[in-house]
């Protein structure tokens, strides 16, 4: 029996895994499961699972968390530190889908005690890249992506040469305001931009599919992931969704992957890792689709993706800068402080404002190094955001 925990497992992408979970129950043994307020489904999918422990990242709810958990034998505990020790717990598969920068540090500690860890957060390989990469070899665990596009072309990749390697090209349906006038855009409500015109995701991926943030947060992403430089990854406009990624090679070979937009497809193929199991996920009928669109990502329109390649080209603390900023001015989006063009000023004005600060691109960072940048970068956004 394999034993796995979800870290974030009453999101989007954590509900996802435990359906592919279910659908072998007999397969796995659940150590940890974890998630925020909605102590409801933590509690059934704990039960449901047989968990060892239930976590919620709130400690003001463990009593009620505890409550519904009585009886049972399952643990119950709360607060960064209990999801910290829950990672702890060896599990030979760990699902690492916490939402920002909260990910990181449950997914450093898994890495360190634990097998496999399949990694949906793409905020922690882009706040600390080269950080988690040495710890997975450190230990001799292995980080295995789960966002599509890396999926994509981490399968694409297989049994191939990374030198060989002349472009990684990662799709992007352009997201929800993709139509609209540019001169529109600043009036964009939180509404309008939260829906997805092809992936049912979280509120918040949602948000940075249609700023573009969250392409640009992957093409970092795919930068840390495959080791490649900036000049050989880019993102390209594909409304349908339906090819995730091209891989091009130097003898002019381009290696794509297609499937349906869902998620349990990259989950799956980490769950499963290096075999191909069934997933019940829909299959693609090329003659009815007909067609597929592909056009070039405006850099006016997605400002978003220029910052990413000054990132990229900074090094790794720019990356943590990046998306702290980000998460901030995505914060002060969502509670209507600042309008949808401004996210990327605020990150601009960030990453500007700490560029012209030295140590962004010094080796050997420890945890505390990006914690600190973190923290300095976020009162940067703040102020930005004022
Ligand atoms: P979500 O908002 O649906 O779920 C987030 C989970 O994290 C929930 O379980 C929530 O309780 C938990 N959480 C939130 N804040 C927390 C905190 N401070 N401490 C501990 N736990 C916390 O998000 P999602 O869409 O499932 O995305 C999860 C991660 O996967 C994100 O990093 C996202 O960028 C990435 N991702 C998602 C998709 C997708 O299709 N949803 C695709 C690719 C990558
Ligand atoms: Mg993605």
């Amino acid at each position: 029996m394999r034993k796995i925990s979800v870290f974030g497992a009453t999101g989007s992408i954590g509900q996802s895994t435990l359906d592919l979970i279910a659908r072998a129950a007999d397969d796995y043994h659940v150590v940890a499961l974890t998630g925020g307020a909605n102590i409801d489904q933590l509690a059934k999918d704990a039960i449901r699972f047989r968990a060892e422990v239930a976590v919620t990242c709130h400690d003001h709810l463990l009593p009620d968390l505890r409550d519904r958990l009585a009886g049972t034998g399952i643990e119950a505990t709360a607060g960064d530190h209990a999801i910290d020790e829950a990672a702890t717990r060896y599990a030979d598969w760990t699902m690492s889908a916490i939402v920002g920068a909260a990910g990181l540090r449950p997914g450093l500690t898994a890495l360190r005690h634990g097998g496999t860890l399949a990694l949906a957060n793409k905020e922690s390989l882009v706040t600390a890249g080269p950080l988690l990469k040495s710890e997975a070899a450190g230990h001799g665990a292995r980080i295995l992506p789960v966002d599509s596009e890396h999926s994509a072309v981490f399968q694409a990749l297989v049994g191939e040469d990374i030198g060989a390697v002349e472009k990684v090209t990662i799709t992007a349906s352009g997201g929800a305001l993709r139509d609209w006038p540019i001169e529109k855009l600043a009036s964009a409500t939180v509404e309008q931009a939260s829906t997805h015109p092809t992936w049912a995701m979280g509120q918040r991926i949602t948000i940075d599919s249609a700023s573009m943030f969250n392409k640009a947060m992957e093409l970092i992403e795919a930068h840390e992931f495959f080791g490649l430089p900036s000049t050989k990854i880019d993102a390209i406009i594909h409304r349908e969704s339906l090819v995730h990624a091209l891989v091009g090679f130097r003898d002019g070979a381009i290696m794509a992957h297609l499937g349906a937009s869902d998620m349990r497809h990259a989950i799956g193929y980490a769950l499963h890792w290096p075999e191909r199991l069934d997933l019940p996920v829909g299959r693609l009928d090329l003659a009815r689709i007909g067609s597929l669109t592909f056009s070039e990502a405006d850099p006016v329109r997605y400002p978003a993706l220029r910052l990413a390649r000054d990132v990229m080209e900074a090094g790794p603390l720019a990356g943590t800068v990046f998306n702290a900023a980000k998460e901030v001015a995505l914060d002060a989006f969502i509670a209507r402080r600042i309008g949808f063009t401004d996210m990327a000023r605020v990150v601009e004005t960030t990453l500007n404002k700490m560029f012209a600060q030295d140590g962004l691109a010094m080796d050997d960072i420890r945890l505390e190094d990006i914690i600190e940048t973190d923290r300095i970068a976020r009162v940067s956004a703040w102020e930005a955001v004022e």
